[in-house]
């Protein structure tokens, strides 16, 4: 039972470089967070500050109420899991989970007990006798975890795990290691730079963008409700859709993407929200799936409508991802409709946005000044 407080944390290395410019997050007791951001941006350095790898140039870290700032990493109750799972080859899978208890000078039959519960849990009570090479790439994951759990610790922490893993396995690690959260009703804290991983095992995402947090929220908040254009593009797949353009007109309000792109008239719920940025520069975002072929569902009340030339699909089964661009040389837009044999590249097609469901960014500060839905 723990939580785990970072006030103020920061990090310069010693070559002069912040990467972390003080986070303040409170991991609650049980609570499975996951760390995430592109690559550089500070969640391992964080991470391994939380371990007691790495030292704390500013801020203080407490887990549980105890500041562990100079506390050695093998006192801090917490065990890490890698992405380089670094097994020893010459010990067997038991010795290789019973290892880290026989240096803490765990009894024996205690040690035992711990791992075959262990082996239990993650399924590898075949494998105990097994040497790491015959073990599949998540299988030795698997262990990795196992001595991570026969140590009993208050603090899970996980840095990239399933990085190494192929997409198949990595999908049946994520629902595992949910699993186990679950059934240790431990503290977990994950990094990665995955959105999907951070989307389908966090309950709280915290969202990094070099060396400085973003948002902290839940998955859907953070999808739903994105605080700036980063976030908003970072989260989803396909990504959101960002039009570059400008507010304009007096009595009427309308959208115009730069360059001679598409333009929206703004519905009127909208416009007392978006009034005071009329001929200023401001970013669009629509979330792929909130543009539509014309046969739109019902409950898309104000459909805005617009014609392109299909340029790139990816039929995915169930749905197409449609690529288009609305200014030439901008970058590629994309719409997530149902598949259908009619498509096909080069091909104009009539598509509708539901404008209730665009974010609204500043250009200028990249935050949100709208956010979909919340337009009355
Ligand atoms: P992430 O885990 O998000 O990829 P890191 O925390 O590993 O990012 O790194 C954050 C920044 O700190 C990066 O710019 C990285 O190059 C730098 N960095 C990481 N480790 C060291 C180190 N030991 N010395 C100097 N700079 C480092």
């Amino acid at each position: 039972m723990a939580n785990v407080a970072l006030h103020k944390v920061r990090k310069v290395y010693d070559d002069g470089l912040v990467a972390v410019h003080g986070i303040d997050l409170e991991v609650k007791d049980k609570e499975f967070v996951v760390l995430v951001g592109p690559s550089g941006c500070g969640k391992s350095t964080t991470l391994r500050m939380i371990a007691g790898l790495e030292d704390i140039t500013d801020g203080t870290i407490a887990i549980d109420g105890k500041i562990v700032n100079g506390v050695a990493p093998k006192d801090r109750d917490i065990a890490m899991v890698f992405q380089n799972y670094a097994l020893y080859p010459h010990m067997t899978v038991y010795e290789n989970m019973a290892f880290g208890l026989k240096l803490r000078k765990i009894p024996k039959k205690e040690a035992d007990g711990r791992v075959r519960e262990a082996a239990a849990i993650l399924g590898l009570e075949e494998y105990l006798d097994k040497k790491p090479k015959v073990l599949s790439g998540g299988q030795r994951q698997r262990v990795a975890v196992g001595r991570a759990i026969v140590r009993k610790p208050k603090v899970f922490l996980f840095d990239e795990p399933l990085s190494n893993l192929d997409a198949k396995l990595r999908v049946q690690m994520r629902m595992e290691i949910s699993k186990l959260h679950r059934s240790l009703g431990a503290t977990m804290i994950y990094v990665t730079h995955d959105q999907t991983e951070a989307m389908t095992m966090g309950e709280r995402i915290v969202l990094m963008k070099d060396g400085v947090v973003q948002q902290i929220d839940s998955p859907l908040k953070i999808y739903d409700r994105p605080v700036n254009k980063f976030t908003a593009g970072f989260i989803g797949t396909p990504a959101m859709n960002l039009f570059e353009g400008k507010l304009v007109g007096r009595k009427s309000l309308t959208f115009k993407e730069n360059g001679n792109g598409v333009s929206f008239v703004i519905p009127g719920r909208m416009r007392k929200r978006l009034r005071p940025y009329l001929d200023k520069n401001l970013t669009m975002g629509v979330r792929p799936e909130h543009i539509f072929l014309k046969s739109r569902p019902a409950d898309v009340k104000r459909p805005l409508s617009f014609r392109v030339a299909v340029e790139a699909l990816e039929p995915m089964g169930n749905e197409t991802y449609l690529y288009f661009s609305t200014v030439k040389g901008s970058p590629h837009h994309v719409a997530r409709v149902r598949s259908s044999e009619g498509f096909s590249a080069g091909k104009p097609v009539n598509l509708l946005v539901d404008i209730e469901k665009a974010h609204f960014f500043d250009s200028v500060t990249e935050m949100a000044v709208l956010q979909a839905g919340t337009g009355n």
